[in-house]
């Protein structure tokens, strides 16, 4: 069970986070302050309908559905900037179901087969630390480490 601490903790991170919403649908964002302030802001953006700024608040304003800020988790820890915001691009190309306006960073479209066969990264483990990476199985694993390495040096 996750005490309220952990969670205290987790809204303290910083990196590439998911917002799921009652429809199925996922938000991809990134921050280099806290989730917690971020969310903050995805709220007061929901509940003032501000559609032309937040995509977050357009959905919801048109649709109804409800957005669960209150699930909302660091998919990916990232303190650099620029790795943040590749990794977020990445994110969003590997969750085709999204709300976001934009792909994030300019990532070209030949890294798309490459990163569907990346699985879904695993989320925070209930001791607030992360399991790092991805789940790979074997010798796939390390191969698919590194070409994520590779990724992120060339983009
Ligand atoms: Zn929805």
């Amino acid at each position: 069970m996750r005490s309220i601490k952990d969670n205290i903790d987790r809204q303290q991170l910083k990196g590439v986070y998911k917002i799921d919403c009652s429809c199925g649908k996922s938000y991809i964002g990134e921050t280099g302050r806290s989730m917690k302030i971020r969310l903050k802001e995805h709220t007061a953006d929901i509940k003032n309908e501000r559609s032309r700024t937040s995509a977050l608040a357009e959905h919801s304003s048109k649709t109804k559905h409800h957005v669960c800020l209150e699930s909302a988790r660091i998919i990916a820890r990232e303190d650099n900037y620029h790795k943040r915001k590749i990794r977020e691009a990445i994110e969003i190309m590997k969750y085709p179901q999204n709300l976001n306006r934009d792909n994030g960073s300019e990532i070209s479209g030949n890294w798309l087969p490459l990163i569907k066969q990346m699985n879904p990264p695993r989320t925070l483990g209930s001791s607030g630390s992360e399991i790092k990476g991805i789940a790979f199985k074997g010798l796939l694993k390390a191969i698919k480490v590194n070409l994520y390495k590779y990724i992120i040096i060339l983009i």
